[in-house]
């Protein structure tokens, strides 16, 4: 089975090589103001055959302000599938591709990891032109810690599901980096406050653009300041992780006893706190039931 998937690896890039495909290349735009954007990704966005983008229309405004007049193809999210066959025909015909998302990086929360799946299996080169993505921008200004971080994107819009992961989250020890409409971003704050308590949070609203706005608080001060102003745009919400520091028996108790009223059960409950906390499972286990 490993032997024939080395050779269908070879296969494949042999086949690459052979028939000359073109390349894949990813390329990050701006995620508000239109400076954002590198002078590689002008070049390679002015040098490639055709440029695939998430929206045409929304993307034409940042190609015309560079003089950017390649033929386009639009690959949004419905469609992706259907439409990463057509940019494969186009790579492998020896066309290259740029792959560009409304805002920000493709692929993250956004389309494109069909197609760079797609086009790495049949061997085509996939080149990253790296740039701004709303995440990395918002923690990079948050204080809050970048030794560690997880990306979570956007949470279900339901709140039964949204709160479920929340609470499978509850006891992550990195920074956790939250995407949110605006419509939901007052749901989403009381729904964290109540799962993380009073932990530190940064509300990072319509970065790059002119109502740019970063709030810094516990979670409950960011809802209190939310509540005086006028709510819109984009946000990013970055929340510290759970605090490693050593707890007591009776603070992991209190924990499990949470978790379980939450609705998670007592082995599921006493498992992820002892993981969390770096404490004994069994004993943990029994002084729960005691
Ligand atoms: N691919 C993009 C990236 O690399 O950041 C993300 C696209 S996702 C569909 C859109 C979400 O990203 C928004 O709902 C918001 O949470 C976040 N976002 C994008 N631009 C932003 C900005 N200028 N300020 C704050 N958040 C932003």
């Amino acid at each position: 089975m490993r032997k024939r998937h080395i050779s269908d690896g070879l296969s494949v890039l042999r086949a690459a090589l052979l028939n000359n495909y073109g390349k894949l290349y990813i390329v990050s735009t701006p995620i508000g103001n239109l400076e954002d954007i590198t002078l590689r990704a002008i070049r390679v966005l002015k040098e490639v055959d055709v440029i695939a983008a998430e929206d045409t229309r929304h993307s034409r405004k940042l190609l015309n302000h560079y003089s950017i007049t390649k033929p386009m193809i639009s690959y949004w999210s419905e469609k992706e599938k259907i439409r990463s066959e057509d940019i494969i025909e186009k790579l492998r015909s020896g066309l290259s591709i740029a792959i560009i998302s409304d805002a920000g990086t493709p692929g993250i929360s956004d389309p494109g990891a069909v197609l760079i799946k797609r086009a790495i299996d049949e061997g085509i080169d996939v080149v990253p032109i790296p740039g701004p993505s709303a995440a990395i921008a918002a923690l990079s200004a948050s204080g809050l810690s970048t030794e560690e971080f997880t990306f979570i994107g956007f949470l279900p819009p339901k709140t039964a599901q949204r709160q479920k992961r929340l609470n499978e989250l509850a006891l992550e020890p990195r920074t956790l980096i939250f995407y949110e409409a605006p419509h939901r971003i007052l749901d989403t704050l009381s729904d964290m406050e109540e799962i993380f308590s009073e932990r530190k949070a940064v509300l990072a609203k319509e970065i790059t653009k002119m109502h740019e706005e970063i709030l810094r608080g516990t979670i409950s001060e960011i809802i209190d300041m939310l509540k005086t102003r006028t709510i819109a745009g984009e946000y990013v919400i970055i929340v510290e992780g759970k605090s490693k520091e050593a707890v007591s028996i009776e603070e992991a108790l209190e924990e499990v006893k949470s978790l379980m009223k939450r609705g998670k059960g007592r082995k599921e409950a006493v498992k992820m706190v002892a993981e969390g906390y770096g404490l004994s499972k069994k004993e943990l286990y029994d002084r729960s039931l005691g």
